[in-house]
């Protein structure tokens, strides 16, 4: 079991206060890496969950808002416990995602920075005349806070995911609702011991539900109380979502999955390709929104990239994320390492060549760490060409022309991020131009960061986290001309 001072509370947290759930069923949270069980948790009834939005109704201020200067407090205060408490935090998201220590630690800094960017640029939220006088009236609009919202996440960023979100809604003046991924929750409950130890974030402002995924998100969908819903997942559960609050349309923020092609132009400078390849595909052992899931190379360097790359390939470590020196952790459970499995199995069974790691038929049995693998001569019809893999394969296809590379780039629902590599300026334009993809990296391989707005095109999602763009998410605009 875990112990760390930010998880003396196990349970969700309402109203100000740690939940009671004594004598609820518990679910086990458990250690990727070595199946351990490290912590229980309860299944909180919908009566929890409905006490969590009347928590949210009381602490919506509407008629007179908490000030812009008072949110801002909270932001900082949450942006500075973060980064005090990084190594405690990394360390119990380490534990229960599996990713290497460092670079869980890393997600912390990079949670903290949503909360600073927001704290940073809160003026942009404050009401503002518009210019003339239209219509013979003076104009004034104002940014309402939309309510209380129910914010979802998922496992693979146990921090990053609720930081974009948390860190807007609260600019907003929202209240929440938050339910973890039962995966990896332990992260968020250690993230309310800080915001109850750490920060004045009123009783309320903040509510963790953790438990169910059907009851809990059909209660957020349903409660009149709710008019917003944001988020990140599976496109499957989206979907499920809109349809869930289309009979009172509520407004939706979704960041669902992807399937980025990576394109390698002959014109690219190989070894920044490899390179970016290398970090942009293994992060989080390949299991991110943004990695690279289509590697698309010109025929005419494709033998010199697949030898840069396959020698990286093997070097590789992998292992548990706490040991000292690796580079992959294992995935995330049996369900995500049996999928990596069937997409090599499938792409080797079609007619791609193994050029890095193991035949699936060669897997010992028994773990979830799966060799990182590269394979060539991939073709539309494999399934690691068609569904997002989220784990350690590369797939590399082999293409001819501008025209070809764009539309196979785009042979996807996705539309979430992209890559291209090339040294010619007037491509790259007419290429980015014509990716229907809502992060296109040019000659880098770089997620999503607090400055910027990130979010997906056609089934990747609606709606854009962190920049500006991510600021106005939580907030409805009304409008007041006076006569
Ligand atoms: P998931 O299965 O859709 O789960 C995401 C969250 O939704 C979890 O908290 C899950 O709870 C909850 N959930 C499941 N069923 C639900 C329901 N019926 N109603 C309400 N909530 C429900 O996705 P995942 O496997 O955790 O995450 C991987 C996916 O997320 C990938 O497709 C990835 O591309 C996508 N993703 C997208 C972005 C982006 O920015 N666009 C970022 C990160 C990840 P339980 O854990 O309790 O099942």
């Amino acid at each position: 079991m875990i112990e760390s001072p930010l998880l003396k509370q196990l349970d969700g947290y309402i109203g100000g206060q740690w939940a009671e759930s004594a004598g609820t069923e518990r679910f086990a949270v458990y250690n990727p890496a070595t199946g351990d069980v490290l912590a229980e948790l309860p299944m909180m009834q919908a009566a929890a969950v409905e006490a969590a939005i009347a928590a949210g109704q009381r602490a919506l201020k509407l008629a007179e808002p908490y000030p812009l200067e008072v949110r801002r407090r909270w932001l900082e205060q949450i942006r500075d416990a973060l980064l005090a408490h990084k190594a405690e935090v990394g360390r119990i998201l380490c534990l229960e995602h599996g990713k290497p220590l460092p670079e869980a630690q890393g997600e912390v800094e990079y949670a903290a920075g949503f909360f600073g960017y927001c704290a940073q640029q809160l003026d942009a939220l404050n009401s503002h005349d518009l210019e003339g006088r239209p219509r013979n009236c003076s104009w004034t609009v104002h940014y309402r806070p939309v309510g209380v919202v129910g914010l979802i996440t998922p496992w693979n960023f146990p921090i990053g995911m609720i930081a974009k979100k948390l860190s807007a809604a609260l600019a907003a003046g929202c209240p929440s609702v938050i339910k973890p991924a039962s995966e990896t929750p332990l992260t968020m409950v250690a993230l309310f011991s800080l915001l109850h130890e750490h920060t004045e974030v009123p009783p309320g402002m903040v509510n963790l539900v953790v438990g169910k995924p059907s009851m809990i998100g059909d209660i957020l969908c349903e409660h009149p109380a709710v008019p917003m819903l944001s988020f990140t997942g599976s496109t499957e559960v989206g979907r499920l979502l809109m349809v869930n609050c289309a009979p009172q349309v509520k407004k939706l923020a979704l960041e669902l999955g992807g399937n980025a092609p990576f394109i390698v132009f002959e014109d690219a400078d190989l070894d920044a390709a490899v390179d970016n390849l290398m970090a942009n595909k293994f992060r989080g052992g390949g299991q991110t929104c943004v990695c690279a899931n289509r590697i698309f190379v010109h025929r005419s360097v494709a033998a010199a990239f697949a030898e840069k790359l396959v020698a990286r390939v093997r070097a590789l470590r992998v292992g548990d994320g706490m040991a000292s020196g690796v580079d992959i952790g294992p995935l995330i459970n049996q369900a995500g390492f049996d999928k990596v499995r069937r997409h090599v199995a499938d792409a080797l069974a079609k007619g791609a060549a193994l050029l890095a790691g193991k035949h699936p038929d060669d897997l010992g049995e028994g773990h979830l760490f799966y060799p990182p693998t590269v394979v060539s001569g991939v073709t539309r019809d494999m399934a690691c060409a068609r569904e997002e893999t989220f784990g350690p394969l590369v797939p590399i296809a082999l293409f001819d022309s501008e025209d070809e590379v764009i539309a196979a780039g785009n042979d996807t629902e996705f539309g979430l991020a992209a890559y291209v590599f090339t040294g010619d300026e007037a491509r790259a334009a007419r290429v980015i131009g014509a990716l229907r993809f809502g992060h296109v990296g040019w000659n880098t391989g770089t997620g999503p960061t607090p400055e910027a707005p990130f979010g997906g095109m056609k089934a990747s999602g609606v709606g854009r986290e962190g920049g500006l763009e991510g600021l106005f998410e939580f907030v409805e605009a009304q409008t007041v001309p006076r006569g």
